[in-house]
């Protein structure tokens, strides 16, 4: 949680307090620490992609015609970890704007979830297309791509399908992926086999049920639409 009210500050001392916890001034939230210091987080996550990458490298085996198949994959809270943005945040006393997330996102500092450059490095090696679909504005592809490739999880291969305006919603985008049409153009419809992110918007509205098989949601405890 960033942008948290002194009142916020209080409960949660009196919370730690009363749970035995003790408390430094600068504390991180709970949903910032458990991120950035719990082996359960990072255990969550690598089971998580070791999990999706099982699932995924059976279906490969199983297709017939493996020539289109495709993972599609956000990227904040989902390859690229964005912690250190909300540490900042909550020192500041300040909250998400569009305009620090995206110096943010120029500064190319994300570092990496645990598991995704292992996934991602696997299901390329069958040959399966990684499509990376988030929300970051398309301005900021440049900034991207790079901080992808220095932390070593970018393929020339991969696609980025990022947002153009508020009208381009991920159920867009998704939809080109798997028609081939608008950016998809010249690549062609692809099979998507798996989609991962950490927001129930990271997948399709009409496969809810498909969690553990072709969905793999990943924890974010930090923000999204709850
Ligand atoms: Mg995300």
């Amino acid at each position: 949680m960033i942008g948290k009210s002194v009142f916020g500050i209080f409960v949660s001392f009196l919370f730690f307090t009363g749970s035995g916890l003790v408390v430094g001034e600068g504390k991180l939230p709970n949903d910032v620490r458990w991120v950035r210091q719990s082996a359960e987080y990072r255990i969550l996550c690598e089971q998580l992609f070791h999990q999706a990458t099982v699932a995924i490298l059976r279906t490969v085996k199983a297709e017939k015609n493996s020539g289109n198949l495709a993972v599609v994959v956000d990227l904040d809270e989902t390859v690229l970890d964005n912690s250190h943005y909300q540490v900042e945040r909550w020192k500041a006393g300040l909250s998400f704007t569009q305009d620090s997330w995206s110096d943010w996102v120029n500064r190319e500092e994300a570092g990496l979830i645990p598991g995704a450059k292992a996934f991602l490095s696997t299901v390329r090696k069958k040959g399966v297309r990684v499509v990376f679909l988030s929300n970051r504005m398309n301005d900021n592809l440049k900034p991207t791509r790079e901080n992808l490739q220095a932390l070593g999880a970018l393929d020339p291969r991969d696609l980025f399908l990022l947002r153009l305006d508020k009208d381009d919603l991920k159920e867009v985008r998704r939809k080109e992926v798997t028609d081939g049409t608008g950016r998809m153009k010249k690549v062609g419809p692809l099979k998507v086999i798996g989609y991962v992110g950490d927001q129930m918007g990271d997948f399709p509205s009409d496969r809810k049920q498909e969690f553990g098989k072709t969905n793999f949601l990943l924890p974010n405890p930090m923000y999204g639409k709850w």
